[in-house]
């Protein structure tokens, strides 16, 4: 154990050898040459002086349910973002602002809300992990998406140690993406985000599963909480008990692809599987319509190629919901998770053309190892 003088008594501990395992939902992977958790932007800065005086890498992480540490572990130091706090900056009739540290858990934020009676994060109840990941992965569902609500983000830059400001309209959100994990990835650390959410009533209960759930009880005029409540319900019928098995929710990302991609996958749907499953691509193209672009869901490509509880040592494609991975604990290992992305991902690629991409940040594995799980046999496209 080393620790790090902040002065006046005040000590940073940095351990060695950290398993990170548990420190993720999938529950795979090894530890951390160094880690620390830090509970304020002073904290942060002292980890951030500690690696840079001895050339160390930065790997941040906060709820751990979307990441995927190699078994090697990582070499540099992990910082644990800890940072609380939650204050209603500015409130009237219309809209509550609220400052919020980054590392508060997301469904305690989303809890408080539904509380208050303030619109607008409702849908996104019991999505694991903590808001200043959330701001970084524009973490979604139900049809709505956490920068649909940021006001602002406060990131501190690595290279200066500088807090920054970014507004919304310079955080580049889009589908699971940001600033943050793209074109300035790895070069800040969000500290604390600004949501700005509405006290009218805004309901988006249009996803089939919430309809049904609402049509089932005769409700047309649900409440905050209801909503909340089946939410809960719906995510909780579909997604794998946490406290028994890993996963770090949806494995795969939905696919995104041009006018003219989608063409050569309603051909490939037709010639592998027939006519309706390519009918079937056309409805949800139209029932999932993007701006300039179409979106397919990938659960149903997979379901569709029948690797629906395809398994590889320890790791299975989850039955009910095959966008997800789960995970044996204490068996289980990162190889086999990456093994089994690769095998989805080639069988989906054989038959529909559409080369499926991860979610959750792949973090230690090195470039050799990336190329071998990303690597598609071409010849066995057919
Ligand atoms: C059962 C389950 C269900 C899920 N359902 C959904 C869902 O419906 N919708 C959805 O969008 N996601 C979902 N997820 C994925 C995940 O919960 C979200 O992506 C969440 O935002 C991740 O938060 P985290 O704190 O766990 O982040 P982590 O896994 O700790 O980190 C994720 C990434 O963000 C970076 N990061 C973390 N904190 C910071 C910070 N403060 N500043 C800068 N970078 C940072 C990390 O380096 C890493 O690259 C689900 C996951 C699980 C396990």
């Amino acid at each position: 154990m080393i620790f790090v003088s902040l002065g006046q008594n005040i000590m940073l501990k940095i351990q060695e050898n950290y398993s990170l395992n548990n420190l993720t939902t999938i529950k795979v992977g090894g530890a951390a040459s160094f880690f620390a958790r830090v509970k304020n932007v002073n904290e942060l800065k002292e980890a951030l002086e500690y690696a840079h005086h001895h050339s160390l890498n930065i790997f941040v992480i906060s709820g751990g349910s979307n990441v995927v540490v190699s078994e090697h572990g990582f070499h540099g130091l992990a910082i644990q973002i800890n940072i609380n706090g939650f204050e209603v900056i500015r409130e009237n009739k219309q809209q509550a602002v609220l400052k919020i540290g980054a590392g508060e858990v997301w469904d305690k934020v989303v809890k408080r809300a539904v509380a208050n009676g303030w619109w607008g994060i409702e849908n996104l109840s019991w999505i694991p992990g903590r808001i200043g990941a959330c701001a970084v992965q524009n973490s979604g569902a139900y049809g709505q998406e956490i920068s649909d609500v940021i006001d602002e983000i406060k990131a501190l830059e690595i290279a200066s140690g500088k807090i920054k400001i970014f507004k919304k309209d310079k955080c580049e959100y889009g589908y699971r993406q940001s600033v943050f994990n793209t074109r300035i990835a790895g070069k800040f650390i969000i500290v604390e985000v600004v949501l700005k959410l509405s006290k009218k009533e805004n309901l988006k209960i249009d996803y089939p599963d919430v309809k049904k759930y609402f049509k089932e009880r005769s409700l047309e005029q649900p409440s905050l909480r209801q909503i909340r409540q089946a939410i809960i319900y719906t995510r909780s019928n579909k997604l794998p008990d946490m406290s028994k098995v890993g996963n770090a929710g949806s494995f795969f990302k939905n696919v995104m692809i041009s006018r003219s991609e989608f063409q050569g996958l309603v051909k490939n749907l037709e010639k592998n599987f027939g006519q309706s499953e390519a009918d079937k691509a056309v409805e949800l193209k139209e029932k999932f319509k993007i701006a300039g672009g179409v979106k397919i869901p990938t659960a149903w490509l997979i379901d569709i190629c029948g690797l629906k509880g395809t398994q590889v040592g320890y790791v299975k494609v989850y039955e009910k919901q095959p966008l997800v991975l789960v995970t044996e604990p204490s068996k289980a290992t990162a190889d086999e998770v990456m093994r089994l992305f690769r095998k989805v991902r080639q069988a989906v690629y054989q038959k529909t053309g559409m080369k499926l991409l991860p979610e959750p940040r792949l973090v230690g594995f090195t470039d050799e190892e990336l190329e071998g799980y990303f690597k598609l046999d071409e010849n066995r496209y057919s």
